[in-house]
């Protein structure tokens, strides 16, 4: 049999590539193959988190240059404004591609890179999978797979989508706040959570993004409103664009044998946020890294914190059945929650005592409303 390998791992997106950075660290004597269907790297995505006290170094342990940092964030609605000061906390900011990179020069030493080869499909016989992609097929005992494309029965919370349409611009006149971000300013919008997120680089250059969390968002109404939203800052030059659909939903993927299911479809994306390089990176950092094989396969798997996920559940029940009420609702939360507690929170994080301030500050009959919806659905 040719083309076997000790490890197979698809996708060389950012759940893979922050693993095998790490891993490869430990593994020894494993030939490791990462299979892309894209050809390069795009200039398509910018990764933020926040950075500070008591959180894994996401800059320094995997060796990233951030793009931006800042320590002021703001959140409006009709008129009224919350700004919040985040110290000892940062708000960092990673370039996508520069980050994808890094990762792949990281990996590159123990790991062999095909791209432009989509994984069609995988057969599991007498313990070996085989797999088969556009140009060939590859046999191995484990794989791990960071494909998105979960199922419906994987999903176990209601199930909304992040949209966005965002341009990194550079406008002729100064106009943006470079020590601020906007983390969301909401617009009018009676049937779907819709908001401006703004990461001004500098007076004269941001990446300006028009977000909406909706069961069924609608690409063309969100660019018509991003256009709109453009039109502001007059004339101005478009650096790059980032277009995507993310899923917001607490996922538990099947298991498989001799497969983990890692990123998107494992459930590493935050649930009421849409970020996942954080979860990511707390999953790595704390794996006990040894040689993957078939047996020892399962123990990789992320396992969700069960308080964050029945919060991010209620959670999502008010935004899916009142998202009339999400400004409301994220506006209440800046405004009274402790900022390093609601950052640990937001880090996946949050001691206790966070989770109590937490719990204390969000308005107490919208939860009690998603709360219900939760029962309901535990009991169906
Ligand atoms: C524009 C954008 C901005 C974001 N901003 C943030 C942010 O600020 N902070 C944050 O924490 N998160 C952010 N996210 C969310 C999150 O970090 C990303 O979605 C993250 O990339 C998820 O990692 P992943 O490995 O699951 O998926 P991906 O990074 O998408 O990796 C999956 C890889 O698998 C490949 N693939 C898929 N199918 C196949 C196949 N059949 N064969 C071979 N290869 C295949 C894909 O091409 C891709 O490269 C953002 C996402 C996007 C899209």
């Amino acid at each position: 049999m040719k083309n076997i390998h000790d490890l197979i791992v698809i996708g060389a997106g950012l759940s893979s590539l922050m693993f095998l950075s790490q891993y490869i660290k430990k593994s020894t004597n494993q030939s490791i193959l990462l299979l892309e269907q894209k050809n390069s790297i795009k200039q398509d995505q910018t990764f933020c988190v926040w950075e500070g006290p008591g959180l894994h170094n996401i800059t320094d342990q995997f060796h990233l240059k951030p793009k931006k940092i800042w320590s002021k964030v703001a959140l409006n609605e009709a008129g009224t404004e919350i700004k919040r000061h985040i110290n000892p906390y940062k708000y960092v900011c990673f370039d996508g591609g520069e980050t994808l990179k890094k990762l792949t020069e990281a990996c590159a030493p123990k790991v062999t890179t095909i791209s432009n080869e989509k994984v069609d499909r995988i057969i599991h016989r007498n313990g070996t999978h085989e797999i088969t992609t556009t140009n060939g097929t590859y046999y191995t005992k484990c794989i791990i797979d960071s494909r998105s494309n979960f199922k419906p029965h994987e999903i176990k919370s209601s199930f909304i989508k992040q949209a966005f349409i965002g341009h990194e611009i550079e406008t002729d006149q100064a106009q943006f706040n470079p020590n601020e971000v906007t983390l969301m300013s909401f617009r009018h919008n009676k049937d779907e959570v819709e908001f401006n997120y703004l990461l001004p680089f500098s007076e004269k250059r941001a990446l300006v993004e028009t977000t909406v969390f909706s069961s069924l968002p609608n690409l063309k109404k969100i660019e018509s409103s991003h256009a709109k939203l453009l039109k502001k800052y007059g004339s101005y030059k478009t650096i790059r664009q980032e277009k995507a659909i993310i899923p917001m939903a607490v996922i538990d993927p099947d298991e498989e044998q001799g497969i983990l299911r890692i990123g998107t479809g494992a459930g590493m994306i935050r649930a009421s946020s849409g970020y996942s390089m954080r979860r990511i990176a707390n999953w790595v950092l704390t794996l006990q890294l040894q040689n993957i094989n078939e047996r020892n396969i399962s123990q990789f798997k992320y396992k969700p914190n069960f308080l964050l996920n029945w919060l991010d559940k209620i959670f999502l029940n008010v935004i899916y059945s009142h998202p009339e009420k999400g400004p409301y609702l994220f506006m209440t939360l800046f405004e009274r929650a402790s900022m390093p507690s609601l950052v640990r929170f937001l880090s996946d994080e949050a001691s206790r005592s966070d989770l109590i301030g937490i719990l204390l500050s969000m308005p107490k009959m919208l939860m009690l409303k998603g709360l219900f919806k939760v029962k309901d659905d535990d009991q169906n």
